[in-house]
């Protein structure tokens, strides 16, 4: 009889043992940053999509045509006709993007980013001229 604790006791380092502290402070300090991070996370989106909200308003007085998207296929792709002649297309569904002197190689460009997995809420090219 009392074997198993007869063989712990031959072999204490392989008796389960609760998580010592050190193992403890680590899942604890594990977690703490996790929060961090999504709190992190959660601002930046916040901050770029306050800054994408004003950007979409302002963008809203070169709205030339709303097209069908050459990725996802959706008539959500807005072209922009800029101040400074630039047309740009951005898709308000998958995101991607292009830009050119006219509509065409606008639109050219943004075919040709297919797969490129671009998205213009990253990095909008767009900007007011201040010309
Ligand atoms: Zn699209």
């Amino acid at each position: 009889m009392g074997e198993w604790s007869d063989y712990f006791e031959d072999f204490p380092e392989e008796a389960p043992q609760p998580p010592s502290a050190e193992e403890r402070a680590k899942e604890k300090f594990d977690s703490d940053i996790k929060e961090m991070n999504s709190d992190a996370f959660a601002l930046i989106a916040k901050t770029k999509k306050k800054a994408n909200d004003a950007a979409q308003l302002q963008k809203k007085e070169f709205l030339e045509s709303v097209d069908d998207c050459p990725q996802c296929g959706e008539k959500e792709l807005n072209v922009y006709k800029l101040a400074n002649k630039i047309y740009l297309c951005e898709c308000q569904d998958c995101g991607i993007y292009g830009s050119g002197d006219d509509f065409s190689s606008a639109l050219h460009k943004t075919a040709s980013a297919i797969g490129d997995n671009i998205d213009w809420r990253d990095g909008s090219l767009f900007s007011v001229s201040t010309k």
